[in-house]
């Protein structure tokens, strides 16, 4: 756990300049609070309305700063930290709690889940669950970040092979993913139909990499599957794409209609195989 230190934070209001006698600050509850009770020479308020300058600990995803800029559009909104993208988790030190656990951080938020759900997050066989929790959760989202300029690149590399026109299958490519609904995984297989053109194709694992890629975020079944099929379709412009994904939910098996057994299908086709009856047939026969 990264805690900033109390020093910084007093540099960084140092920086802010807001800590003059003519200054009327009100700290945005609760960080921006604990952040102001330090200045020593503006004056802390507690109506925002009244306020010179509207004072929070981080601006996080900039919807606390809009709010504020759009209720008093004349008061400057400044914050300790701004966080980026890839910024780690900031931890103030008002946050830490006497147990050491951070308030509000992805770790609590599990041990408030188990303790929500009645078990006793300090019990043996639970006390380190929120840690791996998360790091499960990291693994199974991988993918968050990538692009659709990164998926493209995963089908870079082609291979010249005179005379390529015919069907190209894959079958049985297994991932997993976590339904964006409930964050439960679901998983199963996807299936992978080309026909190239122009004497043009791509190394066979590439088509695991983009499903594993894809899947590896929160999603629904449907969108990997047509996504899946528009990279292949952009990337290697071939006569006809079909991809075919065969998953089975937690959502559906350990929870509401507790179906242990139903699997859902969904499929995507462009060129040949969703103009031609015949193309698909052959394609769903193969798989
Ligand atoms: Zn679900």
């Amino acid at each position: 756990m990264n805690v900033i230190e109390y020093d910084r934070i007093k540099n960084q209001l140092a920086n802010l300049r807001i800590d003059t006698e003519g200054h009327r600050v009100f700290g945005v509850p609760r960080g921006g609070m604990c952040a102001a009770a330090l200045l020593t020479r503006a004056t802390v308020v507690t109506d925002s309305a009244a306020a010179t300058v509207i004072l929070d600990d981080i601006i996080d995803s900039g919807k606390t700063r809009d709010f504020y800029r759009e209720k008093h559009p004349g008061t400057p909104f400044v914050s300790l930290f701004e966080k980026g993208p890839d910024d780690g988790w900031v931890v103030f030190p008002w946050e830490v709690t006497r147990d050491g656990r951070t308030e509000g951080s992805p770790e609590d938020a599990v041990v408030r889940i188990i303790e929500w759900i009645g078990d006793d997050p300090n019990r043996e066989g639970l006390k380190d669950t929120p840690r791996r929790v998360l790091k499960a959760f990291q693994e199974m989202t991988t993918g968050i970040r990538t692009t659709d300029d990164d998926l493209c690149g995963i089908l870079g590399t082609t291979f010249a092979e005179r005379g390529a026109d015919e069907l190209v299958v894959v079958k049985n490519i297994t991932f997993s993913s976590l339904c964006e609904h409930h964050l439960l995984p679901f998983f199963g297989h996807a299936h992978v139909a080309y026909i190239p053109t122009g004497g043009e194709i791509v190394g066979l694992s590439k088509f695991a990499r983009l499903v594993r890629a894809v899947a590896s975020r929160p999603q629904v079944q449907e969108r990997i599957t047509a996504k899946v099929a528009s990279i292949i379709n952009e990337v290697l412009k071939p006569l006809g794409v079909g991809v075919v994904t065969v998953c089975k939910h937690a959502c559906m098996s350990c929870r509401g209609v507790e179906q242990l057994d139903s699997v859902a299908v969904s499929s995507s086709m462009h060129g040949s195989f969703r103009d031609s009856g015949p193309a698909r047939a052959e394609l769903l026969a193969l798989i």
